[in-house]
């Protein structure tokens, strides 16, 4: 008698998101991300990467990684607190708190690791954390990890975060304030210098989630803090390595205890081994670039403000984005998807985002524009979208 499948319900579940038209299917990527990349067998108009500020296939990064690979191999053998801190480790890790102004910095495996590993290492079940609505997954996981009282404000509502440090006040416990820097579904910024203040009135610790700041916001892509002129005030700062900068990993920033404490307790730091060599090489080549050409930094911005004024021209409904993420709402989840596929048809690729991603009836397809895509392919991008969104009834015929 062969046993019954213990997994049968998720095929089950599947079939029930295939009813639902949500799911999804992986795509894939035949080419290095590009403005115009090839995607299962097409090439198409690429606005679905984080890729920037076009590093990620920048030969400078390229040839870094390849120099990393050849004189340290291509692992690193062992986790950080064993045997895996290699030299470039180190130095990169200066690399980036000097470019982040500030004491120290670690460097985790993803911009993912880096958030639940720092929430769940310096809080416990006897401290608060006060969230904005749209964080990130992972610091949400990061939260739950921790075992911390979680209070959720709703999105950039800085009264209502006050309101609940307030009534904090008295009880025990360490309490934490904490945002994105740039909201990753929407494009809009987080409310940084009045949640500073609040997080100072009320002895809290200020993090923030700078994932879709750095390389974008600020004096050299230094992130929000900078944009905002806040050094020195924000406690905990988290980047990615995996969008702006090209390749891969994250890391937290801040004073020297924070850093030391986090090689110390942070379970992802602890537990899982570091960076290849190439990745190493490929950040340090990035952050030179970042410091060379801060051209790249305005041609993005350029490319911007030039796609969103064309779409909401065209009469998109493009939502409080103020950043390269530009959203474009169409209500329901069905319908994103939908559009999503039949863009693709048509030569352009933006990912379909639903519940529970974003919140029901404001499913949306995201874009991302880079410095690297000229005029002429945001304008057909804009052409595609206005005859697809036609044809189905986002926008009037
Ligand atoms: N934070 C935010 C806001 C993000 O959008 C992402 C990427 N989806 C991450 C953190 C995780 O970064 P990484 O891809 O480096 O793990």
């Amino acid at each position: 008698m062969t046993a019954a499948n213990p997994l049968s319900w998720l095929g089950e579940q599947l079939e029930t998101w295939r009813n639902a038209g949500t799911y999804q299917r992986l795509r894939i990527l035949e080419s290095p991300c590009e403005p115009v990349s090839r995607v299962d067998g097409r090439e198409v108009i690429n606005l679905a990467s984080n890729n920037y500020l076009g590093l990620a296939n920048h030969p400078r990064l390229v040839e870094a990684a390849r120099d990393y690979a050849a004189r340290y191999g291509a692992g690193s053998g062992a986790v950080r607190t064993i045997s895996g801190t290699m030299d470039i480790h180190m130095e990169l890790e200066r690399r980036i708190a000097a470019f982040k102004k500030v004491e120290a910095c670690v460097v985790f495996q993803s911009g993912f690791t880096a958030n639940a590993g720092t929430v769940s290492a310096i809080l416990g079940p006897e401290d608060h954390i006060v969230s904005d609505a749209l964080n990130h997954a992972s610091i949400i996981d990061g939260c739950r990890l921790s075992r911390a009282k979680i209070h959720v404000f709703p999105h950039r509502d800085t009264a209502a975060a006050e309101a609940l440090l307030r009534d904090l006040a008295d009880k025990p416990g360490r309490k934490l304030l904490i945002t994105d820097g740039v909201f990753s579904m929407d494009g809009d910024i987080a409310p940084l210098p009045a949640l500073v203040e609040i997080a100072e009135r009320h002895g809290a610790i200020m993090m923030i989630d700078d994932a879709h700041s750095s390389g974008v916001l600020g004096s050299n892509g230094r992130g929000t803090v900078d944009h905002y002129n806040l050094h020195g005030r924000v406690d905990v700062q988290v980047g990615t390595l995996s969008k702006a900068i090209g390749a891969l990993g994250g890391y937290v920033c801040g004073q020297r205890d924070l850093i030391e404490y986090l090689y110390h307790r942070a379970r992802p730091f602890l537990f899982s081994t570091s960076h290849p060599p190439a990745v190493v090489g490929a950040c340090m080549a990035a952050f030179d670039i970042l410091e060379d050409e801060p051209e790249r930094i305005d041609e993005l911005w350029e490319n911007t403000r030039y796609f969103k004024s064309a779409l909401r021209d065209a009469g998109f409904d493009t939502g409080e984005s103020e950043t390269p993420i530009t959203p474009i709402i169409v209500g329901e989840v069905k319908t994103a998807h939908e559009f999503s596929r039949r863009l693709f048809e048509s030569g352009l690729w933006a990912t379909g985002i639903g519940y529970p991603t974003v919140p029901e009836g404001r499913a949306r397809i995201r874009t991302i524009v880079t410095a690297t895509h000229s005029t002429d392919l945001l304008d057909s991008a804009v052409e595609i979208l206005a005859r697809v969104a036609k044809t189905m009834g986002i926008l009037k015929a």
